[in-house]
């Protein structure tokens, strides 16, 4: 019995979904637009498309609920109106061949793979789909600050990444350190110059006078008097005339605004952006983020070699307490 074959992305006519729906979208030669009955059937089923274009301004919930939809983590999604979003796809100066692309080198893999829901194979499909390492990029209104955008919407990238690494499927480069909120783990953490005694952030700078004949040694703000411009030192009385020969200043102190307390030095604390807690800093605990590399191994691996990732919780991306800044 003849089975029904499906031609490759390269002579077939991609269905794409406009999202938001438009039918106005230039699309090349080789694009169908696919019609409401394949939106509405997604409102019970998952969406079967080759590609997804973002044609408009979308919501973030909206984003939630197409993704939600989108069943296959390798399709992919494009932005053609407007700025990257969370799990799209980089268009760049050509969206419709990078998305081409991307269809193309998922139809190379092995259908075990494609259809695979572990997050290590979704990750290695995407990486080889998006013919991209899995490079790590600032983004401060994550939790997280840092977020993968080759893996999509995956969950527990680097998680996955470093169990693949441990089974040799992946190489990785130190990328950063960042601290992490004991509290509720976001990275969105103010780092601040704090008071030792109430922990305050309203710290100012005073210069320290010494007074050569008396020994005395006082923040400049003990010297000056609300009479008149000269210093005049609180111990002995005696003006202070010219720097060198009868004062100088051998360093400055930290003053707290909030409780008048002066140190030498500062705490250095952290303030949550999410959760509002304040932490000392060697409470903080910190995690190292990488960027990865597929090995050869690892490629082997998508077309058809025996995956064996270790299955035990992973080690390698340990959170370690951070030291006092300041002993
Ligand atoms: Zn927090
Ligand atoms: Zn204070
Ligand atoms: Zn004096």
């Amino acid at each position: 019995m003849l089975g029904e074959v499906r031609a490759s992305a390269g002579a077939r006519t991609l269905r794409y979904l406009s999202f938001p729906h438009r039918s106005d979208v230039q699309a090349p030669d080789g694009w169908k637009l696919v019609g409401a009955e394949t939106i509405a059937a997604a409102e019970t089923s998952s969406l079967d498309v080759d590609a997804v274009m973002i044609t408009g301004e979308v919501s973030d919930v909206m984003m939630d609920r197409l993704f939600e939809r989108l069943a296959d983590p390798l399709v992919p999604v494009v932005t053609l109106h407007g700025e990257a979003r969370r799990g799209t796809d980089r268009g760049g100066e050509s969206p419709w061949g990078a998305a081409r692309s991307i269809i193309e080198r998922r139809e190379e893999l092995p259908q075990a793979i494609r259809q695979s829901g572990r997050v290590e194979d979704v990750l290695l499909a995407r990486m080889f789909t998006r013919k991209s390492d899995l490079i790590p990029r600032y983004a401060p209104s994550d939790r997280a600050a840092v977020i993968y955008p080759v893996a999509g919407r995956i969950d527990g990238v680097a998680e996955a990444a470093n169990r693949l690494v441990d089974a040799g499927l992946l190489t990785r480069k130190f990328f950063d350190r960042l601290h992490t909120c004991p509290s509720c783990s976001s990275s969105a953490l103010n780092v601040r110059e704090e008071c030792h005694k109430c922990r305050s952030g309203d710290l100012y700078v005073q210069e320290i006078v010494h007074h050569f004949r008396c020994g005395h040694q006082a923040p400049l703000s003990k010297f000056e008097s609300p009479l008149g411009h000269a210093l005049t030192c609180p111990k002995c009385n005696l003006k202070l005339r010219h720097i060198g020969l009868d004062y100088d200043k051998p360093g400055s102190v930290q003053t707290c605004r909030s409780c008048a307390h002066t140190d030498d030095s500062n705490a250095v604390g952290f303030v949550c952006m999410h959760c509002e807690g304040k932490f000392d800093a060697a409470r903080v605990p910190v995690r190292d983020v990488y960027s990865y590399a597929i090995t050869a191994q690892g490629t082997r691996m998508l077309f058809g070699g025996q995956p064996d990732v270790v299955s035990q919780p992973p080690n390698v991306f340990a959170v370690l307490l951070h030291s006092a800044v300041q002993q």
